[in-house]
């Protein structure tokens, strides 16, 4: 979730699948007097959109992601089945993000990075303003999204990775889809599954 000094806020991959999960969220929300604006995905693997129907039908929000996410979004239910999770019902993608837009809200607008390779359509989002970079699961703290899925691309990912975060200021703060925070500097030279090692030997 993010926010800024006009409180509006823009939720992304709401991951979660509990009601306990779902009033953490809007309890958060209201003691920080939040007002939701839109939803938006990185990308549309299960552990990114179990809390999109929720956050959707909640706040009466929009879901915000690239085209190309929206076949894994038809599959969701399926694959929800697999890993023995439960989906109800799922949510369409209502606005389609490029790299020719902005993600805006409040006083924020976020450049949009396209970053496929481990998943198609995967979306980055980068504020100059305030040096981050949301990542979702293409890059890691000292690792990289996995490319064994559909769609994924051992090579498109490495592209991606050196062409739309490696090319960002070193002190941008990075903001991974699951795990710690990072940085974009530190990435580059301690991230062992980014092929740097190519240029040190
Ligand atoms: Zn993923
Ligand atoms: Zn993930």
């Amino acid at each position: 979730m993010l926010s800024d000094e006009t409180n509006e806020c823009i939720i992304i991959d709401p991951g979660m699948d509990s009601a306990e999960e779902e009033e953490q969220m809007t309890d958060y929300i209201s003691e920080h007097h939040l007002k939701p604006v839109l939803l938006v995905n990185t990308h549309t693997h299960i552990d990114h959109i179990l809390g999109n129907s929720f956050i959707a039908s909640h706040y009466k929000l929009k879901l915000a992601a690239h085209k190309d996410s929206a076949q894994f979004i038809q599959r969701a239910k399926g694959q929800a089945q697999m890993f023995g999770m439960e989906m109800d019902s799922t949510k369409s993608i209502d606005i389609f993000l490029s790299e020719e837009e902005t993600l805006d809200f409040g006083h924020s607008s976020l450049q949009i990075l396209l970053t496929p390779g481990h998943a198609d359509g995967s979306l980055c989002f980068y504020s100059k303003k305030d040096d981050f970079v949301i990542t979702g699961d293409v890059l890691f703290n000292q690792s990289i999204g996995r490319t064994d899925l559909p769609t994924g691309d051992y090579d498109l990912l490495q592209k991606s990775i050196w062409e739309k975060l490696f090319t960002l200021p070193d002190e941008t703060t990075a903001y991974p889809g699951h795990g710690p925070e990072t940085e974009i500097g530190f990435e580059k030279i301690h991230n062992p599954f980014v092929a740097i090692g190519k240029e040190l030997d």
